[in-house]
């Protein structure tokens, strides 16, 4: 009998672990949802990955490795941490709560970090482009240009040895 208690606790602590905790599921859930979709729509797994995430905060500014607010001059929109084995991303409420493009884009940027993609600062278009961009965003908001993006940025997840060793920047 102690031996199935035990085993209910184990599985309802995995299945509890499936998704990051977040202080804006209002926010976050919708997105992560759109997400799996998304990566389950062109047979990518992440549910793994996703399940090594502790937490996506919603926060009034992400702080730089350093501790600042700002690298080089340049605010951070988002943040993903790694420590170890631990995960965790922190993203700008102002940036989260618009609707133009940037927020979707910004939330995929930083997961595409935590499924172990790199930035890249030579590609114009491509959600793992380094910095924000508006023109990125606003192309990002037509439905076709964005199935375009999603669809590269899935390939690289499905494998992210290789967009880290190079890709064709876009
Ligand atoms: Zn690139």
């Amino acid at each position: 009998m102690k031996k199935i208690a035990l085993l209910i606790m184990l599985v309802s602590s995995l299945a509890s672990a499936q998704l990051p905790y977040t202080n804006r599921p209002d926010l976050v859930r919708p997105l992560l949802d759109e997400f799996r979709k998304e990566a389950l729509e062109r047979g990518v797994e992440v549910k793994e990955r996703l399940a090594a995430i502790d937490s996506i905060m919603i926060v009034e500014q992400p702080e730089n490795r350093n501790g600042k607010p700002s690298l080089a001059g340049y605010e951070a929109d988002g943040i993903t941490w790694t420590r170890g084995q631990d995960i965790w991303i922190e993203l700008k409420r102002s940036k989260m709560e618009e609707n133009d493009g940037s927020r979707l884009r910004l939330f995929l940027h930083e997961l595409g970090h935590a499924m172990g993609l790199d930035d890249c600062c030579l590609c114009h278009y491509n959600i793992m482009r380094c910095q924000a961009s508006d023109r990125a965003n606003f192309l990002f908001r037509d439905e076709d240009l964005a199935r375009i993006y999603l669809d590269a940025f899935f390939e690289a997840i499905r494998n992210p040895k290789k967009w880290n060793d190079g890709h064709t920047h876009y």
